[in-house]
């Protein structure tokens, strides 16, 4: 079975660090690390292998720095990785981003399953998994807590909705994306560590994929982040007055001015 597993890397935790001036604390750049729901998905990949034979992929779309996750993902026992990675790609929203993957999925030779992570810990939109499969012409399912069976062709497995288990059959080739209920990931081995540091990363640009420059990047994404704004936490707290009707009206309007509502 071949398998390719999208892996994104994300920031890590903070680095807490002490302004050596101020003596304050300071929260100054960040550590990488594989998003957790493709640690789910990589594991899953190298269980199916495990049991059914193949190949594991690991491909993942970002800047040269992404190499250090598909590392990672190689100590975890995948065969190959493949970053793609090229300036134009830089400012691609989830549109761009799975376009990117389809060419390389392409070029890597269509796999039997795709399996991506149900959403990303800094962007969220759980877009890219089924774009990617819409682009390829792939069945997609989402959310998937368990693979019951890979038959000939097909397989069966539970995918987790609001009130239970849906227990759905795919056609292979395929696409999924996967929870953490999944599984537990594992650890990395000594040996994979040691391999991990041999492996040569394969990367494709832009020209290699074929990619149409129209149709990556920020030129190829039809949507704009227009404003980024943060939780505030500072607690304020205030007693209305009045009726319970006025009190409500005064609520609505606090909310609309603090673009809550
Ligand atoms: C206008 C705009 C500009 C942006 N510019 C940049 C930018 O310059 N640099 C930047 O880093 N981000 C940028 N982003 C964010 C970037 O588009 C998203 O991070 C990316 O498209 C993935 O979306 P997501 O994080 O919501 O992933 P989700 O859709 O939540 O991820 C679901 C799953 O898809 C797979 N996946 C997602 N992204 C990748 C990937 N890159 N490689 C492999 N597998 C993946 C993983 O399996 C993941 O678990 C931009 C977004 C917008 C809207």
């Amino acid at each position: 079975m071949k398998i390719a597993v999208c892996i994104k890397q994300v920031p890590g935790k903070f680095k807490i660090e002490i302004d050596p001036q101020s003596g304050a604390l300071t929260k100054s750049g960040t550590d990488s690390m594989i998003n957790p729901f493709d640690q789910n998905a990589l594991e899953e990949a190298l269980r199916l292998k495990e049991k059914h034979g193949g190949k594991v992929s690991a491909v993942s779309m970002g800047p040269a720095q992404a190499a250090e996750s598909l590392r990672e993902a190689i100590a975890l026992g995948a065969d190959e990785a493949i970053l793609l990675s090229d300036p134009a790609f830089e400012g691609s929203d989830t549109w761009a981003t799975a376009h990117v993957l389809s060419l390389g999925m392409k070029k890597l030779g269509p796999p039997d399953l795709i399996i991506c992570g149900r959403q990303s810990l800094d962007g969220e939109t759980g877009q890219v998994g089924p774009e990617l499969a819409e682009m390829l012409g792939l069945p997609f399912v989402s959310s998937v807590s368990r693979i019951e069976e890979v038959g000939e062709g097909s397989m069966r497995m539970q995918r987790m909705a609001e009130e239970g288990h849906h227990v759905v059959e795919m056609q292979l080739p395929g696409a999924i994306s996967v929870v953490k209920e999944i599984n537990v990931p594992r650890l990395p081995s000594l040996r994979g560590l040691m391999q991990a540091k041999k492996a040569a990363i394969t990367v494709w640009n832009g020209q290699e994929l074929g990619a149409d420059p129209a149709r990556v990047g920020s030129q190829g994404s039809p949507l704009r982040t227009v404003r980024v704004t943060q939780p505030q936490r500072s607690a304020q707290r205030e007693m209305l007055q009045g009726s319970p009707e006025s009190q409500v009206d005064e609520v609505v309007e606090k909310l609309r001015q603090s673009r809550i509502l």
